[in-house]
């Protein structure tokens, strides 16, 4: 109860008139009309739906906001915070000029809302195919009365709104009359009414009941985020409401060696010096439970931040489950210093070094060395870095792929 208050701002004991007053003056500078927030709209409209409806206030005060879950009495759960903020305050149109918004839903069988559920899903799992299992609960149509409420024949039609649910009612604003519908008093809006005593025990008189509902969402190899699983009709049920779909939407979690575009694979892989212009091997744990071993022939030299790739080891595709391609940018790790000693060995292995040009006979030449840069010196060279040129691929930020071989 105390989460429904503030959000109107109202006492608990609040009586409905002013629960009314305070609905309104809140819906009015929160309406997204106004712009609003359109889900701090539906949580206002949420909580003065509960607190208003005398039925569920009773339900509410004894076990809270679980005990309305799973239907609270009347039709499809909830209603559209336009259809209601209309319903109370004058219809379609009027309030803010322009008008249009809420109003009547379409005709024709209605069909009850889908329920979207946001699963997050491993790279690995994308790429291997998996069976999750989901629990939701839902409402289901009472099976003892068949979704009656109560004993066949215990049903009759309410005779103050004659079975509509609403009662038009005039309202005079200044010269002005406006025809403006209101849920009967009388059924609760449902446009029936019973005897206490005929009311489905069950169901006490509510029509659906809730219940555990386990679905196998089937994730094939390939999907990619955004992608939608759809189960027709599983969504809570209605008397007379056609129940909407259950939809999956699933999200790629991100991954900390792969990165994915479309069905290719990027990664990082780290490489010694030697490796990299002597020959060797590295491995690649893959997103299943292979590993790939990747030799680097003698004579071939990899270049630092070198890009290669290695067929048919990206993500399948959806479907048909082609294989994409893994990139795989390779890093050199290159020694902290070098015996002097060895080095005439490399000058044999190497190519020359290059001459220094032939500098004309005139010119001054300041003999110079070369630093470590100081701290203020690497923040400054860090901070020209970024103005040159894109380094975040290559900096700390990237993903390795590989384990060296000990
Ligand atoms: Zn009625
Ligand atoms: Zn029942």
């Amino acid at each position: 109860m105390v989460r429904e208050t503030d959000a109107l701002g109202v006492d608990p004991s609040a009586s409905e008139a002013e629960l009314k007053k305070a609905y309104r003056k809140q819906a009015l500078a929160k309406h997204p009309d106004k712009g609003g927030d359109p889900e701090e709209f539906k949580e206002l409209t949420h909580a003065y739906e509960i607190l208003s409806d005398s039925n569920k206030r009773a339900v509410y005060d004894q076990a809270g906001k679980a005990g309305l879950e799973g239907g609270g009495g009347m039709g499809g759960g909830g209603m559209d915070p336009h259809d209601l903020f209309s319903q109370l305050f004058g219809g379609g149109g009027g309030f803010f000029g322009g008008g249009g918004g809420g109003g009547g839903r379409s005709r024709g069988p209605q069909k009850g809302k889908d329920l979207v559920h946001r699963i997050a899903v491993s790279l690995e799992d994308l790429y291997k195919g998996k069976v999750q299992k989901l629990a939701l609960s839902k409402s289901v149509i009472c099976k003892p009365c068949e979704g009656r409420g109560g004993k066949k024949g215990a049903v009759t039609t309410c005779t103050s709104c004659r079975g509509q649910g609403v009662k038009v009612m005039l309202r005079q604003i200044g010269p002005m009359v406006q025809q403006i519908q209101q849920p009967c008093n009388e059924c609760e809006g449902s446009g029936q009414m019973m005897n206490p005593k005929d009311r489905c025990k069950t169901c006490n008189g509510k029509k659906i009941n809730s219940e555990r509902k386990v679905l196998e969402v089937h994730i094939d190899k390939g999907m990619k985020s955004g992608q939608q699983i759809r189960f027709a009709g599983e969504s809570d049920q209605s008397p007379g409401v056609e129940p909407g779909d259950v939809v999956i939407v699933l999200e790629e979690k991100e991954h900390a060696r792969f990165q994915r575009k479309g069905d290719d694979l990027f990664c990082e892989a780290e490489v010694d010096l030697l490796t990299a212009i002597g020959g060797g091997e590295f491995l690649i744990q893959h997103l299943d439970e292979r590993m790939l071993h990747v030799t680097i022939v003698p004579g071939e030299v990899i270049k630092p931040n070198a890009m290669r790739v290695i067929s048919h080891q990206g993500m399948p595709s959806f479907r048909h489950h082609e294989m994409g391609d893994l990139y795989v940018r390779i890093t050199v790790n290159f020694p902290q210093s070098i015996d002097p000693a060895v080095i005439p060995m490399l000058e044999k292995a190497l190519p020359a070094r290059k001459k220094v040009a032939n500098i004309p006979k005139k010119t001054h030449v300041d003999e110079v060395t070369l630093e470590e840069p100081n701290d203020r010196q690497r923040r400054q060279a860090q901070n020209g870095d970024e103005m040159d040129e894109d380094d975040d691929e290559r900096g700390g930020a990237g993903v390795q792929c590989a384990q060296r071989q000990s």
